[in-house]
């Protein structure tokens, strides 16, 4: 019988809707085998979600998803298997999370100039103690009748050239992969077809990272179409990259993908798990 894998999922301990254990009955109600919870610059969950996925038979791996500026692009690099003790992990994701800090209150500033005001109290309600991200400013938009939807928001605020949009540099790709192998995780690029990179850049992308010791890129994934599963995974074994499947599951509403929904990954692509004890 083979195991159903998604390995990339949010809680509330980033922009997820479900609290760590609520997520992890979520992924036990649609049959997913092998979790790996991956919250943005943020390990806070997995202890919480450990205890939760030892009672359901759930097998949870340790995740995270790194915000990461490339060539002035944000990029998210998810590292699976990593050690949330290592101290230069652990530095390096809290010197993210106290960037988000001033970023949110540029982005409010940017609003209130635009006529919106209160978003940075009214984002820090939906973010409660978790990390602050525009998904939180996004639901304040929608809640407070701004915009209609998730999708509008990102449309017409908080991107470049619209209100809510303030500049930020994140992690450098060498030291997230750096946190990453050095507390023993794999690190995968996450959902490559988001970023809009042209042909030229993705390679340069693929090479870099693969030269940083790179592990995989996700190739099935909630945010990519069925023609992109075929053209990421040509990328994969062009590169001799392993290729990984998740949902980015947020929560109902606003996710890509619900869980358990994906289809299985190209047979032509070796899985990230493929050498994992979860994985037998
Ligand atoms: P941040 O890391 O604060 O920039 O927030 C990024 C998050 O916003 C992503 O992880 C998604 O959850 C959400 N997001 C970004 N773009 C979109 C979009 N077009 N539609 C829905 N959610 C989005
Ligand atoms: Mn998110
Ligand atoms: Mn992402
Ligand atoms: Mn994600």
């Amino acid at each position: 019988m083979s195991l159903t894998f998604d390995l990339h999922a949010h809680s509330n301990v980033s922009d997820g809707l479900l609290t760590p254990v609520e997520l992890v009955e979520h992924a036990a109600a649609h049959k997913v085998d092998v979790l790996a919870l991956t919250d943005h610059d943020d390990t806070a969950g997995l202890n919480i979600a450990r205890e939760a996925a030892q009672r359901l038979g759930v097998q949870l791996i340790n995740g995270v998803e790194i915000s990461v500026t490339w060539k002035k692009r944000t990029l998210h690099i998810i590292g699976l298997k990593i050690d949330p003790e290592y101290a230069p992990l652990k530095t390096g994701l809290a010197e993210i999370r106290a960037g988000r800090h001033h970023r949110a209150v540029g982005m409010a500033a940017s609003l209130d100039k635009a006529g919106i005001p209160g978003s940075l109290e009214g984002a820090y309600e939906y973010a409660q103690e978790g990390i602050i991200s525009r998904t939180h400013f996004a639901r304040f938009l929608v809640n407070s009748g701004v915009a209609k939807d998730n999708k509008a928001v990102f449309k017409n605020y908080l991107v470049k050239g619209k209100p809510g949009f303030f500049p930020h540099e994140w992690a450098s790709m060498e030291d997230a992969l750096s946190w990453i192998i050095g507390s023993g995780g794999v690190a995968v690029i996450a959902h490559p077809g988001r970023y809009d990179l042209g042909r030229t850049n993705m390679l340069l992308l693929l090479e870099e990272f693969r030269a940083l010791g790179g592990a995989a890129i996700e190739v099935v994934t909630g945010s990519h179409t069925v023609d992109q599963y075929t053209e990421f995974a040509k990328y994969a074994h062009q590169f001799d990259l392993k290729s990984s499947l998740g949902s980015d599951y947020h929560g109902k509403g606003i996710s890509f993908m619900e869980m358990g929904r994906l289809p299985a990954l190209p047979s032509n692509c070796v899985p990230v798990w493929h050498d994992w004890p979860e994985a037998v």
